[in-house]
This record gives structure tokens, C-alpha cells and sequence, in this order.
């Protein structure tokens, strides 16, 4: 197996796509490393981001963040504008591992490695949030909703890797939440993840709304009618029941020995409820 370590995303694509054999980037290697050790996966090539300065940096754009892809979730934790505008994708990032996975943790991997449990990507789907992508044809956008096509697999092209992931500019009175059920209080993996985003209007009205599951289906689901259940209310119990029942319609779990296709169904509509009710609090105090 070869390692490099170049220090231009230009230098990494043309490694990636010169390799004949089975390549493969390495950002925090919290993922990757285990699939190493066990033999998961055995790359003839590993492209290490962390030298590539872009991608070390969060730097603000466009009235939103723009965080690049090696970015740890402990950097991203500190970052008090990012904090402060998008609360929700911070707490999720906040949950992976352990503070000692944080410090190498990225969104970036957390979204490649393509698990349908990844913490961040549920609360990073309902902040809208795109990917930057450079590979062998140049750059191109992707919201972070279509990376993961199935368990393992993203739409990445040969030779393509994500350079950043892109949160926009919020007005006032929006705000976001993440909630994840796991049988213990941190090392493991969500059974059921909620990610809420909304916008109130100055009347306390909610006039816009994304509301992503995670662990529920073979991929993050990106809820509509979830969200179309809190638009024009002041989410109130009424609206808040009517998205909680829409969140559980939509999960396509599987059974296993960490939930029922039950009980993951019963608790996505729970946290749904709960994240939109902290998501909430946060928009109004956010006025
Ligand atoms: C003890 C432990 C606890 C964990 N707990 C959690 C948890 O609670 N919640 C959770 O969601 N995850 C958890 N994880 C999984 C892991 O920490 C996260 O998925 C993490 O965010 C992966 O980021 P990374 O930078 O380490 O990725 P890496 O391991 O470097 O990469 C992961 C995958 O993404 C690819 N990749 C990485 N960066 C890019 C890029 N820029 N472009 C294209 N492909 C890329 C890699 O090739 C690899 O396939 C845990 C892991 C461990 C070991």
C-alpha cells in the first residue's frame, strides 16, 4: 500500500485518479483506519487531506461557513460563528465517539464513509448544506443529501473527493437541532437520529423547514412531509403531532439487535418532535 500526503487538492485528485488499483482518501482515519485493521478494505493507495491547507480551514462566504473537508469536529466545535448559526450540524458533530475521535474526526468522512447512522449527515441534510467536490473534470456542487447512495457508496466519481461542505447564511429567527437515540451516552451508534432546521417569521410562524432522519432507511431520508407539517403553524401540539406521525411514516428501518423496525419507527417520530421543539426555542432566541 503507498501513503501520500500531498499539500494541493489539484495534487491529491491527480494521485487518486492516476491509481489503477483501488484508492482511497484519508481525512481523520476514524473510519478508515478500523476498515484497515479488519481487513474491510485494503487500498493499493491512501490520499492524506490533512496537509492540504483549504482543507484545514473554515472560512466564512456568502453570509454562511464554509468548512473545509479535514476540518476536525473538536475545530468545528470551537468555532464560535459556525456555533452560532448552525447549533444543530455542531451538536451532531459533537456526538461522534469521543472527544479522542473528535479531534480527528471530519464531516467530511463522516458523509463519505456513507453510513445510513452518521451522526452529522442527518443534521447536515436538513441545513441544506453542499458539498464542494474536486476530481479529474474540475469542481462541481453537490447538495450532501444525494452523497450517500447506499451503505458504503457515494455518487463520487473515480478520482472525485469533497474538497468542503458548504453551510449557507440563515436570517434572523432560524435555528436547528440534532437529537440521536443510542442505548448509551456516547461510543455508539445512532439507533434513530433527528436533524431539524426552520425559519420563523416575525409572528412566530414557521415559514420554512427541513427535517432529515438518520438510521432509519439504507441511506439519510430527507422528510417533506415532515417539514410540510410544521410550515404556517407556530408549532404548536397539533403541528408537532402531525410530524412526528409524518417522520414515522417515512422510516424503512431494518430489525436488529440494537432496535426493532418497531421501536426505531415510534422513536424517529419522538425525536423529530423533540429536535423541532429545540430547534424552536433556539429560532426565537435567535430574533
Ligand atoms: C470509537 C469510534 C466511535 C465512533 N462514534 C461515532 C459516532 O458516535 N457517530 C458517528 O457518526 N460516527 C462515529 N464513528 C465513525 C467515525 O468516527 C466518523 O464517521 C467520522 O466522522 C469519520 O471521519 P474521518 O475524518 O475520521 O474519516 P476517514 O476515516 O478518514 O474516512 C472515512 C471514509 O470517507 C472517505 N473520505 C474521507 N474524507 C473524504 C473526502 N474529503 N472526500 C472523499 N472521501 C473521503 C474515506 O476514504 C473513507 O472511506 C466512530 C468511530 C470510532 C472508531
Amino acid at each position: 500500500m503507498r501513503y501520500e500526503a500531498p499539500d494541493t487538492t489539484e495534487a491529491a485528485v491527480a494521485l487518486l485518479s492516476g491509481e489503477q488499483g483501488l484508492a482511497r482518501v484519508l481525512a481523520g482515519g476514524t473510519d478508515l483506519l478500523v476498515q484497515l485493521r479488519s481487513g474491510f478494505t485494503e487500498p493499493d493507495l491512501v490520499v492524506d487531506v490533512k496537509r492540504i491547507a483549504p482543507m484545514q480551514t473554515i472560512s466564512a462566504e456568502a453570509g454562511g461557513y464554509r468548512i473545509g473537508a479535514a476540518v476536525s469536529a473538536a475545530q468545528l466545535g470551537e468555532h464560535e460563528g459556525v456555533c452560532a448559526l448552525w447549533p444543530g450540524v455542531v451538536e451532531a458533530s459533537q456526538l461522534i465517539g469521543s472527544s479522542q475521535i473528535q479531534n480527528r474526526a471530519s464531516l467530511a468522512g463522516n458523509l463519505c464513509n456513507a453510513s445510513p447512522a452518521a451522526d452529522s449527515v442527518p443534521a447536515l441534510v436538513a441545513a441544506d448544506a453542499v458539498a464542494g467536490i474536486v476530481g479529474p473534470d474540475g469542481r462541481r456542487e453537490l447538495p450532501v443529501a444525494e452523497i450517500a447512495v447506499a451503505p458504503g457508496k457515494t455518487a463520487l466519481a473515480t478520482g472525485e473527493l469533497v474538497e468542503s461542505i458548504f453551510l449557507p447564511a440563515r436570517p434572523a429567527r432560524a435555528a436547528d437541532a440534532y437529537l440521536r437515540f443510542t442505548p448509551r451516552t456516547e461510543m455508539d451508534i445512532a439507533v434513530v437520529g433527528a436533524g431539524v432546521s426552520l425559519t420563523l417569521d416575525a409572528d412566530g410562524i414557521c415559514r420554512e423547514a427541513r427535517v432529515a432522519l438518520g438510521a432509519v432507511a439504507a441511506r439519510v431520508l430527507l422528510v417533506e412531509e415532515a417539514a410540510a407539517a410544521l410550515i404556517g403553524s407556530p408549532l404548536d401540539d397539533a403541528a408537532l403531532d402531525a410530524l412526528a406521525t409524518a417522520a414515522s411514516a417515512a422510516c424503512r428501518p431494518i430489525d436488529d439487535k440494537r432496535g426493532t423496525i418497531e421501536f426505531r419507527t415510534k422513536v424517529a417520530g419522538v425525536l423529530a418532535r423533540r429536535a423541532a421543539r429545540t430547534a424552536l426555542a433556539r429560532a426565537k432566541a435567535r430574533s
